[in-house]
Formats: C-alpha cells, sequence, structure tokens
C-alpha cells in the first residue's frame, strides 16, 4: 500500500459471526464490498499447510478443515479461560482452545506444519486486517484511522482487548463506540431531517445479531442523541439459535442411526453450516430440509424441520429478547406507548416470530426497517470516525451521544444496606445528592463509604472508596443532616462531597474510573448475580424495614416524652412508668437482637405497641 494516498478513517463492526466496514464519502455512509463483493465479511479465519485464509474463503473450506478454523473470537476477546460461559463455548467449538499464562484462553492450529498458538486479539486482528485491506482496494488508498464497535455490556477488558486487536492490524483506534449508539447515530442520520420539526423522539433500538443482543432506549432531539438506557446479553444471537438446531439435529441423528456425531468437529462444523441456511430459509419459508450427504460413517442425514419446531426450540430465547426489553424500559422509567420507534438492527431480526413477538409487545406498532440490519452498525462508526476525524459535513458535525452509567452508586447506610445516590442508566454528567439523619448522637465525626453494584446491602456490592467527615458537633438523632452529593463528569469521573448542615464542615474525594475499577465481567455478573439473588435482597429489605419501622417507633415516643411538653405534664405516672420500661426494653431488645427477623421485628413492634398506642391515644 505505500505509496498511495492517505485515506479517510473508517468504520468498522466487528461481529462475532460477520464484520462490515463503511467509509463517509459523498456526504453519506457508504459500506464496502469485499473481494467477493459481499458487504458483509465472516469474522473466520481458517489456517493450512500452505496459507492462513481470512473471511469468506476462510468459512467456506471451514468442514473440511475444522479444526483449523477459527471464528466466534468475539467470544473470547477480554475473557478467562476458566469463564464459565468459555468453557461452555467451549464444548461446541471445534478448534482447541487452551489455556495459556495468566488464565488467557488460547487457541491452538496447525499452521504450516507446526503447531501455533493465538490470543483472541491476534485472531480479531487478522479480521480487522482484512476490514482494513477491504476498504484500501475500495478506496485506492492506505487507511489508518479507524472507529470499532463493540456490543455495549462489553466491559474495560473486552474493549482493551478490542482495541490491541485494532492496534495489532495497524490501525489507530480513534475510539471504541457501542454498537446501538452506532447503530442510532445510522438511524439518526437517516430521520434527522424530520427530527426538528417532530421534537423529541424516543427510539428503541433492538440489535439481534450473530453472538450478542443488545437493546438501548434513546432520546434524539435535534442532533442530540442520548442514550437512556441499556441492557442486553453478550451471549444471545443467531449462533445460539443454530446451536439449538445443531443439538436437535444430534439427537435426531442419535435416535436414527444410534450414533454420537457430537465428538467429531468435521461432522459438527458440517451440520452447523447447514443448520444456519436453513434458519435463513425459515424466515421466509414454513418448512426446510437439513440434507447432508455421508455426515458421518457414511450416514447421510435427512432432516425436515419446520417453523414451529425451530420457535419450540429457541422460544425462551427469543422470550429473553423481550424481557430484555422491559428491563431496559423499566431502567428509563419509560412506558411503551411513549416509544415512538422501534428500530431493527443485526441480521437475527429478520426472524418473522422474534419481529412478531416485539410487534406484539409494542401493541401492534410498525416496526422501522429502514436502516440496513447489516450494515447500521458500521455506518454508524464510518459517521462518528468522520466527525471525529474532522472530515464530517455541517449535518453530521454537530451529533452529539451521550453516555450512561453502568452501574449504580452509593453510600453504607445502617443495617449493611446500600442507600442508591446515582441509579444506574443515568446519563452522564450527572450531579445528585441525598440528605441523610446520623443514627448515633454521640459521635463527633461520620464515615462515608462508596459502593457501587445493584444489590441491596453493600457487602454485596463494589467498595469504590471511604473517607471520615470530621468535627461535628454531637446533637440528638433526627437532627443532625448530612448532605451527600455525588457528581460524575463527561468523563466519568466520580467527585464527592459531604456536608454537616448544622456545622457546615464540608470534606470531598474524588475517584477515577480508570482500569483499576471493576471490570465490565464483574459488572455482568453484578448484573446476573442480582438477578438470581433478587428474592434474597428482598427478604433482606423487608427485613431492614421492619427493624427501622421498631427503632422509628421507639424514638418517636421518645422524643415525645423528653421534649413535648404538655405530653409530659398530662402524663400519670403510672403511664409514664408505663411507656418509660416499655421504650428501655425495647431499646435493650433491638441492641441485642441486631439480627432478628422480619416476623420478630414486627411481633416486637406490635408488643410495644400494645403497651403505648392506649396511652398514646387516650392522651391525643
Ligand atoms: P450480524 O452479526 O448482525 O451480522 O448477524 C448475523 C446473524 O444473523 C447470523 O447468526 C445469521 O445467521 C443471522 N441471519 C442473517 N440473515 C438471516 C435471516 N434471513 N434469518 C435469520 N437469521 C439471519
Amino acid at each position: 500500500m505505500s505509496g498511495k494516498g492517505q485515506g479517510p478513517a473508517i468504520g468498522i463492526d466487528l461481529g462475532t459471526t460477520y464484520s462490515c466496514v463503511a467509509v463517509w464519502r459523498h456526504d453519506r455512509a457508504e459500506s464496502i464490498p469485499n473481494d467477493q463483493g459481499n458487504r458483509t465479511t465472516p469474522s473466520y479465519v481458517a489456517f493450512n499447510d500452505i496459507e492462513r485464509l481470512i473471511g469468506d474463503a476462510a468459512k467456506n473450506l471451514a468442514a473440511r478443515n475444522p479444526t483449523n478454523t477459527v471464528f466466534d473470537a468475539k467470544r473470547l476477546i477480554g475473557r478467562r479461560f476458566s469463564d464459565p460461559l468459555v468453557q461452555s463455548d467451549e464444548k461446541l467449538w471445534p478448534f482447541k482452545l487452551i489455556s495459556g499464562p495468566n488464565d488467557k484462553p488460547l487457541i491452538v492450529v496447525k499452521y504450516d506444519d507446526q503447531e501455533k498458538k493465538f490470543a483472541a486479539e491476534e485472531i480479531s486482528s487478522m479480521v480487522l486486517t482484512k476490514m482494513k485491506e477491504t476498504a484500501e482496494a475500495f478506496l485506492g488508498l492506505t487507511v489508518k484511522d479507524a472507529v470499532i464497535t463493540v456490543p455495549a455490556y462489553f466491559n474495560d477488558s473486552q474493549r482493551q482487548a478490542t482495541k490491541d486487536a485494532g492496534t495489532i492490524a495497524g490501525l489507530n483506534v480513534l475510539r471504541i463506540v457501542v454498537e446501538p449508539t452506532a447503530a442510532a447515530v445510522a438511524y439518526g442520520l437517516d430521520k434527522m431531517v424530520g427530527f426538528s420539526s417532530t421534537g423529541k423522539k424516543n427510539v428503541l433500538i433492538f440489535d439481534l445479531g450473530g453472538g450478542t443482543f443488545d437493546v438501548s432506549l434513546l432520546t434524539m432531539d435535534n442532533s442530540m442523541i442520548k442514550v437512556k438506557a441499556i441492557a442486553g446479553d453478550t451471549h444471545l444471537g443467531g449462533e445460539d439459535f443454530d446451536n439449538r438446531m445443531v443439538n436437535h439435529c444430534v439427537q435426531e441423528f442419535k435416535r436414527k442411526h444410534k450414533k454420537d456425531i457430537s465428538d467429531n468437529p468435521r461432522a459438527l462444523t458440517r451440520l452447523r453450516t447447514s443448520c444456519e441456511k436453513a434458519k435463513r430459509n425459515l424466515s421466509s419459508v414454513t418448512e426446510t430440509t437439513i440434507g447432508i450427504d455421508c455426515l458421518y460413517d457414511g450416514i447421510d442425514f435427512d432432516c425436515k424441520i419446520t417453523c414451529a419446531k425451530f420457535h419450540e426450540l429457541n422460544m425462551d430465547l427469543f422470550q429473553k429478547c423481550i424481557e430484555h426489553v422491559e428491563k431496559c424500559l423499566d431502567d428509563a422509567k419509560m412506558d411503551k406507548k411513549r416509544v415512538h420507534d422501534v428500530v431493527l438492527v443485526g441480521g437475527s431480526t429478520r426472524i418473522p416470530k422474534v419481529q412478531q413477538m416485539l410487534q406484539d409487545f409494542f401493541d401492534g406498532k410498525e416496526l422501522c426497517k429502514s436502516i440496513h440490519p447489516d450494515e447500521a452498525v458500521a455506518s454508524g462508526a464510518a459517521i462518528q470516525a468522520a466527525i471525529l476525524s474532522g472530515q464530517a459535513n455541517a449535518a453530521v458535525q454537530d451529533i452529539m451521544l451521550c453516555e450512561v452509567t453502568p452501574l449504580s452508586l452509593g453510600v453504607h447506610v445502617q443495617g449493611g444496606s446500600m442507600c442508591v445516590i446515582i441509579p444506574r442508566n443515568t446519563t452522564i454528567p450527572t450531579k445528585m445528592e441525598k440528605i441523610f439523619e446520623t443514627c448515633s448522637y454521640k459521635k463527633s465525626s461520620a464515615l462515608i463509604q462508596v459502593f457501587e453494584g445493584e444489590r441491596a446491602r453493600t457487602i454485596d456490592n463494589n467498595l469504590l472508596g471511604k473517607f471520615e467527615l470530621t468535627g461535628i458537633p454531637p446533637a440528638s438523632r433526627g437532627v443532625r443532616k448530612l448532605v451527600v452529593s455525588f457528581s460524575i463528569d463527561a468523563n466519568g469521573i466520580l467527585n464527592i462531597s459531604t456536608e454537616d448542615q448544622t456545622s457546615g464542615n464540608k470534606n470531598s474525594m474524588t475517584i477515577i474510573n480508570d482500569k483499576g475499577r471493576l471490570t465490565t465481567e464483574e459488572i455482568a455478573r453484578m448484573l446476573r448475580e442480582a438477578e438470581i439473588f433478587k428474592a434474597q435482597d428482598k427478604k433482606h429489605r423487608r427485613r431492614v424495614e421492619a427493624k427501622n419501622a421498631l427503632e422509628n417507633y421507639v424514638y418517636e415516643i421518645r422524643s415525645k416524652m423528653q421534649n413535648d411538653m404538655n405530653f409530659a405534664v398530662d402524663l400519670t405516672y403510672s403511664d409514664r412508668r408505663k411507656l418509660k420500661v416499655a421504650i428501655e426494653m425495647a431499646t435493650l431488645w433491638l441492641e441485642s437482637n441486631e439480627l432478628a427477623s422480619e416476623n420478630q421485628f414486627k411481633d416486637k413492634i406490635k408488643e410495644v405497641g400494645s403497651i403505648c398506642d392506649p396511652i398514646i391515644a387516650r392522651m391525643s
């Protein structure tokens, strides 16, 4: 390529199964065909005795060379070998995977008669090289700068590893952009003309690709694109639908021929290719046949598969997609009726059942199919690349993207609970504050512990830092008020400040969301665990509520006796004594029963109430 001029910045959608490259030219984003004339290129790399193949050539020959044909590198990138997802995926891959240094997964292939080990970054860099070369051949220029997209749920290490892959491919990665945001940029450009007249629009991007599923809710207002909420699954897409069909066929083969083909990589690869084809067919016909000559031990395989069967095999996965849509809307606190457009992105959104379920969920709303499902993400990345390199025109140059917080941020409060100050999915920059009443009336300092996570108890969340606000004059419970404010700037830097309203004492700290922070893998794990432990969390929350109710009851009566002069004077000696004893006994009980159950706290309230309530009622 030396001797050629410097080309424009490109946008690359580095997909799990297919990749796509686009460039901003002639005032529009153009997706670029590869040497086969296809606008999407399989994210496949194959090795044999003489050469390395990338893209269509590698995929087309996969069945003949299954153990040396590598795909799905995106599922491995930035992950550890021991990751349960890697472990479960490994069973379906015909190529060999081993654990390298630091638990890093390494792909083992035979290349040029030698055993070679590759990290996922290296395989991805080969796919990126292919995309770079595709753009260079098309433009007749050297390409250096690129924007690469990743799924919304990719964590820091997965994003960093993707960036590294770009660097290995000789690219200068201008930015890593989230796929649904890129799709929204492409959609926004498509719709931008009418925007100023129609005002603010809520748009839901439903991106179901080969390996990942992302749903995001955005608001579009003139050239401002704001992400309100994201949800999704890094392990849900067309490949999972293929695998369900592969498993079904393996069972069918066993039933018909009493032979297990699951340990034969060549047979599995051929089966997977046929299943994917059948799945695509089922998007336009109601029945299709999977037919493979000499699949195993010289036996031919023939299997009819209907749409109904395909739906039955995958219904739970389709349903999962709808649940993520619900979750995304819940997070954004938006009723589905307020969504103006539902935009389909990703090859798997061609499945009619998925479209129908989504349309039904939105009460029959027409889905938006105006942008190309396979090319939208790369187009959005190309627009972003043009903006970042100053090559875009005026209409595009002003497009602004806003980010959201991936996890809730809060402080540790009494009872070990997490008190959320900035909820998950809040648009940044942001500033939010809460006023706390101190529970101890003896201490002259307050310890502020800052956590991130979705669990009800801080012990289950991630501690970001702690600091002490000192010099607080002792005051009675409920009187001293601490204002805790959290602000996150556009770079994701969290700044915390506290102020004791009574004394005016202030303190602050800064938390930088750099690499030392929780990885997205941990974020994803926390979210998954949050689902599993939801019931447990609910139980804990109810227990703390019951405890607080008892504490408040006791506090109110004590405070009334001490501070309400009319009340104190009018009480008979016997009633005052009864109240005093009841309150003291309850306080003692609270001190020695910190860990009592919800019902025990409730019973105690009833017990104290049966003594105090009639007296209070007589006095009012
Ligand atoms: P993407 O990652 O967006 O390129 O999507 C690729 C996925 O879309 C693969 O799993 C394909 O099998 C799937 N796909 C492409 N076309 C169709 C179709 N007509 N029906 C069902 N799935 C499709």
